[in-house]
């Protein structure tokens, strides 16, 4: 369907569904667990479910697996409905929760136990774990596998009930316990929490485990194609084996490798470790991969769209580059963002031949990408700020910015030529820079016919916007986190995060509001952060304008 593009495997197997009449619409699902935040690897899942229910035709629900009311609240439920909607894709109907099903799934236990397919088990959580065997080592059964149906029933409907303690008693399948796969050997269907859920509350105090709450609930809602990480492959017999015993409809699971990146950690558990443990300000601090991290940092929905779709569906785990993830929201960045000028790292400039009372507004380019973003207009005056760095004492020869005696063009402006410099007495630090303007060099009207190698970025001193900024790194220094025996905390980068107290920023953004986006040019993306008042305005850099995957790609 999308021209000059393959079929990742699964969409082939749904076309093939589609064209044989085994399904004649489809039906996918996204089923996050309210328990974090979303993070990257859930965005490639989101854009997988919904892209392919969008391509085909048919729909995806959004369903929140909530049944361990322990780990779940409200606030991740919010944070999910938020972060779907940002990454710009639509649940059919309202989202559905596990939790409304949790009466249909009692009654298919209820069947199970019927059908002599379940059993009342009261031997304690630690027995049952001894009682499991190794994956070479058979399990032994159960004394309590073959009491009578009628015996496991009303012990379960007394587990309802609420006639017993957390722990002494669950419900389990029996299926096999000789079977190599140690999922197959009678797993637990229910257990006994008396704990609050966040939607349910204290209605009940027995709650179906992973399999039988996912599988049943595709199977309720008739999701034809259940997509999950490849983790889960190992379940799928037992997800069929459910469905086959109860005779309900067969949603089919299918696995695909999950998304893991070089220097970032993609667990909600890891991510709520660091949350908790201060190592970040919270689940939306600029440098987590979540995605109310990665919003705040700047990324924009068709970024991670686009990322999701140049990373594919793959059959194996693999380690994909963050490089790649900056590359996409360059390449996204740089056709939106306005051009300014921000001077992180300020050294003051006197122009010494330059009128104090004179102010010339300087027209500037807006987007050279974007024709229709036009022209906007910069005070220039007599004393200015360049960049620390663009200033050398003692120039190495391909040096070409600023230097004793040597001419640069200020962009959109003049060229300046440095005459002197003053040094702090007691830090030898350079100070101020003095240099002289070549009034016939001004951009746009130079008559001087004089060329200069190199053009600097510049804000006017007296107009200039005071700016906090806030330049981050990755949090990890090390590149294959999957590959780590020790703590994950312990390959934490202690420079991620680096605040800039002193910025100067053009005067045109001044009135820059939360989540706007610019180019400061030469610099790399920047977003104006939640942070900012009226007194201070507060910029987070989303990527530098460096892209290294573009030069691997070159090079490749
Ligand atoms: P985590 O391991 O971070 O806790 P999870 O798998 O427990 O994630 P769920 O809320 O259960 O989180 O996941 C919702 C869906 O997102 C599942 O279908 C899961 O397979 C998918 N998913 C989770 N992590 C990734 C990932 N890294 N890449 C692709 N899909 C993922
Ligand atoms: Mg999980």
């Amino acid at each position: 369907m999308d021209e000059g593009k393959s079929l990742n495997f699964i969409e082939q197997i749904i076309e093939d569904d589609l064209e044989s009449g085994k399904h004649s619409s489809i039906v996918t699902r996204f089923p996050p667990e309210p328990n974090g935040y979303l993070h990257l690897g859930h965005a490639k899942s989101i854009c997988l479910n919904f892209g392919i229910a969008k391509k085909y035709g048919g729909h995806c629900n959004l369903r929140f697996d909530d049944t361990n009311p322990e780990k779940e609240d409200v606030e991740y439920v919010d944070s999910i409905l938020e972060d779907v909607k940002w990454l710009g894709f639509e649940w059919e109907g309202a989202p559905r929760y596990a939790s409304d099903y949790f009466e249909q799934l009692f009654e298919l236990a209820v069947n199970l136990i019927k059908k002599g397919k379940a059993y009342v088990d009261e031997q304690s959580a630690e027995q049952i774990s001894a009682t499991r065997g190794t994956p070479t080592r058979p399990g032994e059964e159960s004394p309590f596998r073959n009491r009578p149906a009628d015996e496991s029933l009303s012990q379960f409907l007394a587990m309802r009930e609420g006639k017993f303690k957390t722990g002494e008693r669950v419900l389990r399948a029996k299926i096999d316990m000789a079977s190599p796969n140690m999922h197959m050997r009678d797993p637990i269907l229910y257990r006994i929490k008396h704990a609050e859920h966040h939607r349910t509350g204290n209605e009940w105090c027995i709650y179906p485990n992973y399999d039988f709450a996912h599988g049943q609930s595709d199977s309720i809602e008739h999701v034809t194609h259940s997509l999950c990480t490849l983790e889960f492959e190992v379940h799928r017999p037992l997800y069929n084996w459910i469905i086959e015993t109860l005779g309900i409809y067969p949603s089919r699971q299918i696995e695909f490798a999950r998304l893991n990146l070089t220097y970032t950690i993609m667990s909600k558990r890891k991510l709520l470790e660091l949350v908790q443990g201060g190592h970040v300000i919270g689940w939306d601090d600029p440098r987590m991969p979540t995605l109310s991290g990665i919003r705040r940092r700047g990324y924009t929905p068709e970024a991670v769209r686009n990322f999701a779709d140049k990373i594919g569906i793959a059959k194996r785990d693999n380690l994909i580059d963050v490089a790649l993830l900056e590359h996409s929201i360059r390449e996204d960045l740089n056709k939106k963002s306005p051009r300014r000028f921000g001077i992180l790292d300020p050294i003051k400039v006197i122009i010494t031949n330059y009128s104090k009372d004179d102010t010339e507004m300087m027209s500037a380019v807006n987007n050279p990408e974007d024709e229709t973003a036009g022209m906007r207009e910069m005070p220039f005056s007599n004393e200015i700020y360049i960049e620390q760095s663009d200033f050398m004492e003692d120039p190495p020869k391909k040096f070409f910015r600023l230097g004793p005696g040597t001419e640069v063009r200020l962009k959109y402006a003049y060229i300046i030529k440095c005459e002197d410099y003053k040094k702090n007495p007691e830090t030898g630090k350079v100070e101020e820079i003095y240099c002289s303007y070549d009034p016939q060099t001004r951009s746009g009207s130079d008559t001087s016919g004089k060329k200069v190698k190199g053009t600097l970025g510049w804000v006017s001193a007296q107009h200039a916007v005071d700016a906090e900024i806030r330049l981050y790194d990755r949090l990890f220094l090390t590149e294959d986190l999957n590959d780590i025996e020790d703590d994950f905390r312990n390959h934490l980068n202690p420079d991620s995060l680096k605040v800039l107290n002193n910025a100067k920023l053009e005067p045109s953004l001044s009135i820059a509001k939360p989540g706007d986006q610019f180019q400061f040019e030469r610099q790399g993306y920047f977003i104006a952060d939640n942070d900012s008042t009226s007194n201070q305005l507060v910029f987070n850099r989303t990527v530098t304008l460096r892209d290294s995957w573009g030069k691997i790609q070159q090079k490749g």
